[in-house]
């Protein structure tokens, strides 16, 4: 059992009725709970070969730029429509109420890069569905998907099945 969890907030009804919201400002702001979440992550990737990481906005970017510094790799941000200033490829996939869509730069992922996909929260796993499509379409193959955290009720790992997945913690 690792400390991670004594830095994480669970806060209810944010941002709206029923939903526990995840707060992870309380973790970027211990230097500690940082090295050992970073640490964590890059424990699951001694015998893998990563070439880009792949974060999703936005509390993605915290971990998953420190990911790519510590692997000595490319950062690549998806970001949600309509922000990314060259072209973009764009995925779409459905919330619980409509759709959205995110997008990362066209020339941001070479046909057989290997890629490590980051991103906070694993919750229902659409999210990070459309990003494996995303990346998978552009030609990258997918090392690991990998998670601050993970909500098992929610069951995210099932629409990511087809990859190997980690998170530091498992609520
Ligand atoms: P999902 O597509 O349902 O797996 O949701 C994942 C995305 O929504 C991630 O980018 C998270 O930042 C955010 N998210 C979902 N649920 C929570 C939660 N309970 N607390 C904080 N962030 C969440």
């Amino acid at each position: 059992m690792n400390s991670l969890k004594s830095y994480i907030q669970d806060v209810p009804n944010f941002p709206k009725e029923g939903i526990h919201f995840k707060d992870i400002t309380s973790l970027l702001q211990s230097p500690e709970g940082v090295a050992e979440c970073l640490e964590l992550l890059l424990s699951q990737l001694l015998t893998k070969k990563v070439d880009k990481v792949v974060a999703i906005e936005a509390r993605g970017f915290f971990f998953g730029m420190l990911l790519a510094q510590a692997l000595k790799v490319p950062f690549i941000p998806v970001r949600k429509s309509g922000k990314l200033p060259r072209k973009v490829v764009s995925q779409s996939y459905d919330l619980e109420y409509g759709s959205d869509v995110l997008e990362m730069h066209k020339d941001a992922i070479q046909k057989g890069d290997k890629v490590l996909i980051h991103d906070d929260v694993l919750a229902t796993g659409g999210t990070a569905e459309a990003v494996c499509k995303m990346i998978e379409s552009a030609g990258g193959q997918i090392v690991q998907c990998n998670f601050i955290m993970k909500i098992d009720f929610l069951q995210g790992v099932k629409k990511i099945a087809a990859h190997p997945v980690f998170a530091a913690v498992s609520y």
